[in-house]
């Protein structure tokens, strides 16, 4: 058995996913750290008190415990968060101290909880693992409006270079890395993401449509935090061009307030082409209520210009969902271009979509359509099934052991 100390100080693994700082990650971490205390880990999550009564230590599920360490700034967006993190070191030492206990190893999320994680394995003397989620620069690079700090950017080149190991979800990004940083290829693991299928699954679809209100309508939904590396864009270009007779609706679900901006931007986007009608922001929606939405959807679209992963892909294919995403994250590893192979197959409910290596928006019209056009019922199962065998948060579970054992004896 195991004690690890996982840190996800900027964003919390049981706050809103969708909003501006909080997604995949905090999915994430509750998949990876509830798999661990099913096979008789210790995982302590530590993240920031956002709050006046919050309780400073909570058991999430059997072995997994969020501590709520108070570093005395009050609640801080991210950006605010630099300056502060020697006082969250301190934090998280007087908490161990108080508990009187110690861990073999840490894990920091996010490049803010790395320089935390830094600090504590110099002082603890144990292994440090790091994983970005997503890096600065590749968001920079990928996306023009995109502007994330240098500091960002030049912290994370250090983290790279110093940890231990450092985690990926997705083989692209261990490239990426790689390459960013000329590191050795042991140096950074792949271990995919899992997806809940308790929570997604399929479910009847016109049940889900007439719940959600969308009785009628061929279905193209998108779900996640809204900012400007999400492409959104690309998916409203891509929905003009097609034919009314199809009674498309586009349902984009995610955002906060703090996601005003962008949303107006988007809704501007869709007045200016003449298809706000055709545009629903539903905004936020709780983790465990996005099944119905999965399932009231005809084809699930991911435009974004650079995923570290891409958690919405698993959640889709795991109701049966088909996909239309572009080449970043793990969706080269889902799913494939269009080809007569392809179609030949999404007929048959045997692929589970299209791959698009292009960002033309006529391109993506025609692989939404495609799929909208053969997906009343769900994907075959034997196919969701094949898809999803390796994308289990126990493997992933199984992987990070032996990870952290291999760390040990060398
Ligand atoms: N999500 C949610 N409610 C929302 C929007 C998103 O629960 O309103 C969840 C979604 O189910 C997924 C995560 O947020 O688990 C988004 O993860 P993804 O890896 O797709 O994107 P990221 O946020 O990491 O960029």
């Amino acid at each position: 058995m195991m004690r690890m100390a996982f840190l996800s100080l900027h964003s919390s693994p049981v706050g809103k996913a969708g909003s501006k700082d909080t997604g995949g990650m905090s999915t994430y971490l509750r998949g990876l750290s509830g798999a661990l205390g099913e096979m008789g880990h210790e995982v302590d999550l530590f993240t920031r008190v956002t709050g006046p009564d919050e309780a400073e230590v909570k058991t999430l599920s059997p072995g997994v415990r969020l501590v709520s360490v108070d570093d005395g700034a009050g609640p801080l967006s991210k950006n605010e968060l630099y300056p502060h993190l020697p006082a969250m070191v301190d934090a998280i030492k007087k908490f161990c101290r108080t508990e009187n206990i110690s861990f073999d190893l840490i894990f920091s999320n996010y490049w803010l909880s790395g320089c935390v994680g830094r600090e504590l394995s110099k002082s603890w003397q144990v292994p440090h693992l790091v994983m970005f989620h997503t890096l600065g620069r590749a968001k920079n690079e990928a996306c023009r409006e995109e502007s994330e700090p240098g500091l960002r950017l030049a912290e994370e080149e250090k983290l790279a270079c110093s940890s231990d190991q450092i985690i990926v979800a997705a083989p692209l990004e261990k490239e990426r890395i790689i390459n960013y940083y000329s590191l050795r290829k042991d140096n950074v693991k792949v271990i995919p993401c899992g997806v809940d299928r308790q929570l997604f699954h399929p479910l009847s679809r016109p049940a889900a449509k007439e719940e959600t209100g969308l009785t009628g309508n061929k279905v193209i939904l998108a779900i996640g935090r809204i900012e400007p590396v999400k492409g959104y864009e690309l998916l409203i270009r891509a929905a003009v061009l097609l034919p009314a007779e199809d009674k498309v609706k586009v349902v984009i679900v995610g955002g906060d307030v703090k996601s005003e901006i962008q949303v107006a931007h988007l809704k501007e986007l869709a007045a200016d082409l003449g298809i706000s009608n055709r545009i629903i922001f539903s905004g936020l929606v709780e983790h465990q209520k996005l099944p119905l939405y999965y399932n009231a959807a005809d084809v699930t679209v991911i435009p974004s210009y650079y995923e570290s992963f891409g958690l919405v892909a698993l959640e889709s294919l795991a109701c049966g969902t088909p996909l239309v995403a572009g080449s970043t994250g793990i969706f080269p590893e889902l799913l494939k271009p269009y080809t007569k192979k392809t179609a030949e197959l999404l007929t048959k409910k045997k692929s589970p979509g299209i791959l698009l290596e292009n960002r033309i928006s006529s391109a993506w019209a025609e692989a939404i359509r495609i799929c909208y056009i053969h997906h009343s019922t769900p994907l075959d199962p034997s196919v969701i099934n094949d898809i999803l065998a390796t994308y289990n948060w126990r493997t992933a579970a199984l992987s990070f052991i032996r990870l952290i054992q291999e760390l040990h004896t060398k």
